[in-house]
């Protein structure tokens, strides 16, 4: 029996799918250990992709939520948090990664319902949210200083410091699994947390951060407060109680988060977004190599920083690579995300809108659409925010389609015929995230990943990883590592002791 088949998920599934809605869902903002309305009182609809319907409304915040919930952090901060020892700390996130697992049906079938994403994936998603909090709870008591040698008269060491407040502002392709790889590792160094995610997902993190308190993190060190950029993001950035952001979006919104950070000289971690290369060279395991190129691109619509949006392919493999691509795109049927379809719907109106849009101004230059290319619905319910899987082919470096990110299933395809030619086209837009190589020439693929300006990259399996590989961009997709050892330094500040000893 697989996950999506569990009978605690089938049973919310049947609930969904009777009555478009699920019971019991979170009300308010998450603050100082609780459930809180809005300080304005308003509220905002979130909706199911896969039908393009409002299934529940949550809390709008504004500023005066933001600051209740900063004030919040920073007494736990001052009073609990930073006292609880780290051995406490770590037992308390290993906690809350068994009650994700445990809470897993659920969490996966909220998730899915609210971002449309497909079940299997939410529940991947969800498993992955458990990894990041049992792979920081084993690091709590291992973050210790150097002692410096100076001379006898001398003794010098260093000690890590949690940062202070940080905000954490989350996107919706991963509501969830994003918030986990940010807070966990904040918590872990002793810091404590403002979430604001985003405004088309919003209810994993209420969910995330009633379990946290009830494994055991006390009141205050994990906030969430609901609403949209503009009314709650932006007054989280720029408050003076903040001493961290880390941001994932997009990188418009990037630069403003950075330059609303700059007013409180506050430390910014950004991770944005992306154009990814996968580079199929023409000695590869063809079949492992179009495994890799479908999920790259259609795994959650392509709606994905890290997707591999452009197949940089050898020209003799080129064609029936396509077709053969084409194929199996053409294979994954639309349906609602809670069906575990082939594929699921994308966001919301507005990103499939966005998405239509640059795949007709592609097809007025003149590109070919090898297959896709337009928005379409749940064959079972005639409703939804589906875009057909798409491919472009053979464009030029400087297509828009290949410069821009669509964030979409939408695959575009560029064809080379020396490798140096490969490596110029894999680096060739102003993203720098992640790479893919598919090649049997080890040789070939490690001189590629040390000349791939990116991140990141993948070897013979695209996506390949974890919660123990540090992950992050360059250029305009951002600056800043997560996960990892180096995912916990964002969160830690050194404080230098130098004394004299005579
Ligand atoms: P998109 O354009 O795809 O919606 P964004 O990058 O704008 O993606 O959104 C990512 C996250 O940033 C969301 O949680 C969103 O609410 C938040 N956000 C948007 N604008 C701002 C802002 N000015 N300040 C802080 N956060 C913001």
């Amino acid at each position: 029996m697989s996950a999506p088949d569990h009978p605690q998920a089938s049973a919310l599934v049947a609930e969904v799918m009777a009555t478009g809605a699920l019971t019991g869902l979170p009300q308010g903002h998450f603050i100082d250990g609780g459930f809180v309305a809005a300080a304005g009182g308003a509220l905002m609809d979130t909706f199911d992709p896969s039908r393009g319907k409002a299934f529940a409304t949550f809390a709008a915040g504004d500023a005066q939520d933001i600051d209740r919930a900063v004030g919040s952090a920073r007494r736990a901060l001052a009073s609990n948090w930073r006292r609880t020892t780290p051995a406490e700390r770590g037992r308390i996130l290993q906690r809350a990664a068994a009650l994700i697992r445990a809470e897993s049906h659920r969490l996966a079938v909220v998730e899915a319902l609210d971002a449309g994403k497909r079940l299997s994936e939410a529940y991947g998603d969800v498993g992955s949210a458990a990894r990041a909090f049992e792979y920081y709870a084993g690091a709590c008591d291992k973050l210790q200083g150097d002692t410096i040698p100076l001379d006898d008269d001398h003794l010098a060491y260093t000690v890590l410091e949690p940062v202070g407040v940080c905000a954490q502002i989350v996107p919706w392709n991963y509501p969830l699994a994003t918030m986990a790889r940010g807070v966990a590792p904040a918590l872990a160094a002793g810091c404590t947390v403002v979430v604001k995610p985003a405004e088309t997902t919003p209810l994993t993190a209420l969910l995330l951060s009633d379990l946290l308190c009830r494994a055991g993190l006390p009141p205050g060190v994990c906030n969430v407060v609901t609403g949209t950029g503009t009314e709650a993001g932006a007054p989280l950035v720029a408050h003076p109680g903040i001493q961290h952001v880390t941001f994932t979006g997009s990188v418009a919104t990037g630069i403003g988060v950075m330059q609303a950070a700059a007013t409180q000289v506050t430390h910014v971690l950004l991770e944005l977004g992306g154009k990814s290369p996968v580079v199929v060279m023409g000695d590869c395991d063809v079949e492992q190599a179009l495994q890799g190129v479908l999920g790259a691109i259609y795994e959650n619509a392509g709606q994905i920083c890290s997707a591999g949006s452009r197949l940089v392919i050898a020209r003799p493999l080129h064609e029936r690579f396509v077709q053969a691509l084409a194929e199996r795109a053409r294979a994954l049927t639309p349906g609602h995300a809670l069906t575990d379809p082939g594929l699921g719907p994308v966001n919301s109106a507005a990103q499939l809108a966005r998405i239509d849009g640059h795949v007709q101004r592609a097809r007025a230059r003149g590109v070919r659409v090898v297959t896709g290319g337009h928005p379409t619905t749940d064959p079972a319910s005639g409703r939804g925010w589906f875009f057909e899987p798409t491919i472009l082919d053979g464009l030029s470096p400087d297509d828009p389609a290949v410069q821009q990110e669509i964030f979409g299933p939408v695959l575009c395809v560029q064809v080379f015929d020396e490798p140096e030619e490969a490596l110029a086209l894999a680096n060739g837009t102003d993203y720098a995230l992640v790479a893919g190589v598919y090649t049997r020439d080890f040789a070939a693929a490690h001189r590629l990943a040390r000349e791939l300006d990116a991140g990141q990259v993948y070897i013979n399996e695209y996506f390949a990883g974890g919660i123990q590989v540090p992950f992050g961009g360059n250029r305009h997709s951002g600056f800043g590592r997560e996960r990892g050892l180096e995912g916990l330094r964002n969160y830690c500040r050194i404080k230098s002791v130098a004394a004299r000893l005579s």
